[in-house]
């Protein structure tokens, strides 16, 4: 038997102890609010067992993690036809890049860029009654847990500078790619990024991804296939233009958030989240990346 609870344990002191923890995110004034120093691991199995170290119960911004979950949410609700307005390679660019999105004639690369993740908004904001309100009611029952809220004032923040954002729906919109008004679906985008959740939170929504499909309370939401996709998208396109590197260093499927969250699944196994502010220069948690190729290698378990 695997002693996750040492390897956790040693893997927050090795990590504390790292003076150059990485960059905070800035361009969304809020996040820049944040203690660096701030470091969690959380890790629950299949069996639903659970262990912790540092601050794993501390809410932070989930950001681009959200992606995977409204993802999963239109995937369940309109199932295959999303691929038609959403391409599934990765982009090899950062995550707010427009470039290629004129040279493919509006049809982003994958949905965990900002341009894929905004068709994604449209369609759930096409599709829901409330979307606001439903999306966080989806989020909510995944991880069993109510009390799962938006951050207003990050989203407000966001929405103050998020001006490629606003590019990069206005483009889409200039290719007939989304439904929606540019604001609304902004609205929505906006919000689900601010999304407040722990790493135990994270561990708990991300469950069905590494359960085929079913969440802690065996409720199934997603088909075998519908996860192999996801699983696949994250692991392909989860990091952006970092995804070879997380990829060949940990060797898990998985999400990063500019807030310095990363989720990660190993498929029938465990669902691991990490939270560490301090970013790399390619967008993603330096310790929160560290901590998971540390936890891979002491394990000895990854997807290969
Ligand atoms: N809300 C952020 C943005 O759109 C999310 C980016 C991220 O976490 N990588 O810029």
């Amino acid at each position: 038997m695997i002693d996750y609870q040492n390897i956790l344990s040693s893997i927050t002191s090795n990590c504390v102890s790292i003076k150059d923890k990485g960059k905070i995110a800035t361009y969304i004034p809020e996040l820049a609010n944040i203690n660096a120093s701030k470091f969690g691991i959380y890790l629950v199995d299949t069996h639903k067992n659970s262990f912790h170290s540092g601050d794993a119960q501390e809410l932070f911004s989930i950001q681009s993690i959200s992606k995977v979950l409204t993802l999963a949410q239109a995937l369940g609700m309109v199932g295959e036809a999303i691929w038609k307005r959403v391409d599934v390679e990765p982009s090899g660019d950062p995550f707010n890049h427009l470039s290629l999105l004129e040279f493919e004639d509006g049809i982003p690369r994958n949905p965990l860029i900002n341009a894929g993740a905004l068709v994604i908004a449209d369609i759930l904001v096409s599709n829901l009654k409330n979307p606001k309100k439903d999306f966080l009611q989806y989020v909510r029952r995944l991880a069993n847990d109510e009390t799962i809220n938006y951050d207003s004032t990050v989203a407000a923040s966001e929405k103050k500078t998020g001006f490629k954002n606003y590019a990069a729906a206005n483009l889409l919109k200039s290719y007939s790619n989304l439904e929606n008004d540019v604001e609304t679906v902004l609205d929505f985008y906006f919000h689900q990024c601010s999304l407040a959740m722990t790493c135990k939170q994270l561990t708990q929504a991300f469950y069905l991804f590494m359960n085929h499909g079913k969440c802690q309370q065996g409720i199934t939401h997603l088909t075998i296939g519908q996860v192999k996709r996801i699983n696949a998208l994250m692991l392909t396109c989860g990091f952006y233009d970092e995804a070879g590197e997380f990829a060949f260093k940990v060797g898990l499927p998985g999400k990063s958030g500019v807030g310095g969250g990363i989720v990660a699944v190993l498929p029938g196994k465990y669902c691991i989240a990490t939270w560490s502010p301090g970013l790399n220069k390619k967008g993603n948690s330096k310790l929160g990346m560290k901590a998971l190729e540390e936890f891979t290698t002491a394990t000895e378990q990854s997807i290969f």
